[in-house]
């Protein structure tokens, strides 16, 4: 089913936009402990009819998805707990090399790991459950219901829970992401369509060997995702670059970044005997660096 996400309203006209801000919203009749400013903004989901196993489902949170009725362990599903957690595993050292750790470093905890889920899993006995709760199902009736609840209401996740569903007044949502680009001057209006810049933009990646990738045809766009351990609550704003045109560009530079760090030594020195004989004898002590996000930067300006 597809949800009132955050993409759906990157899709919407200047006018459906505009007209979603100026039309009354449902707040009025929703309960106020579900409310933050007079709109809704909850993750409890008691704020749901209370029929079916819509509650129970979104209780359990967005990453969740409902079991298969086949959950009597035989030796074909521990091959396949086996095999899914040894690629993980496996998977591990390449993500931590993004971080600049040492690959080799982690072989031998690796192979320990993987032995240990290999025993476990095989010291199981055929047959035994992997749950003895009823399975939960999304029925018929829970979509009619979910989808009468989000007329006029949104689904997003909850910043620093990114597994908690969170609903919103798709008015004060709207309202709140329109207001946030208005004031900020980072941004600005292009006189271009969306096409015409994925368009430009896949010829310019052609000229250098990029073939656009044709499953991921979006632009950026402008989301927001509840602050709810704020007081009071606020807003996370994010430009996100999911599904982007750009997506492939992306992967191919960010291995750089683990090149360019593991030269930064070197251009270090270079950089040095280039000043030196310019004559400069300021002594240079900051190391330069690579960042990342501005959660890098933070630390560095407070020392
Ligand atoms: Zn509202």
């Amino acid at each position: 089913m597809q949800w009132h996400n955050t993409r759906r309203y990157a899709h919407m006209s200047d006018a459906e936009l505009a007209d979603i801000r100026t039309q009354p919203c449902g707040c009025h009749l929703i309960d106020d402990r579900f409310k933050e400013e007079g709109h809704l903004r909850t993750s409890d989901p008691h704020v749901l009819p209370d029929s079916g196993s819509l509650r129970q489902l979104c209780a359990m949170g967005a990453k969740f998805r409902p079991s298969i009725d086949s959950a009597l362990l035989d030796a074909d599903s521990k091959t396949d707990i086996i095999s899914s957690l040894t690629s993980s595993i496996k998977d591990f050292p390449r993500k931590s090399a993004d971080r600049a750790l040492k690959t080799e470093c982690m072989n031998e905890w690796q192979a320990l790991v993987i032995q240990r889920i290999q025993d476990t899993v095989n010291n199981i006995p055929d047959g035994l459950c992997c749950s003895t709760a009823k399975p939960l199902s999304y029925t018929q009736s829970d979509e009619i219901e979910m989808r009468a609840f989000l007329k006029d209401k949104m689904c997003t996740s909850m910043d620093k829970a990114a597994g908690t569903i969170m609903f919103n007044c798709q008015r004060d949502y709207v309202d709140r992401m329109q207001t946030d680009l208005d004031a900020n001057a980072v941004f600005e209006i292009s006189p271009r369509t969306q096409s015409d810049i994925v368009h430009e933009s896949n010829e310019f990646g052609s000229r250098y060997g990029f073939a656009p990738d044709m499953r991921n045809q979006d632009i950026p766009y402008y989301k927001g995702i509840d602050k709810m351990h704020k007081d009071p609550v606020g807003t996370r704003f994010i430009s996100s670059s999911a599904s982007s045109h750009m997506k492939r560009v992306f992967f191919f530079f960010s291995p750089l970044n683990i090149l360019f760090n593991a030269l930064s030594l070197d251009i270090d020195q270079l950089f040095g005997e280039e000043l030196q004989s310019m004559g400069i004898s300021a002594v240079w002590t900051a190391r330069s660096w690579i960042l990342k996000n501005t959660a890098e930067l933070i630390p560095l300006l407070h020392v």
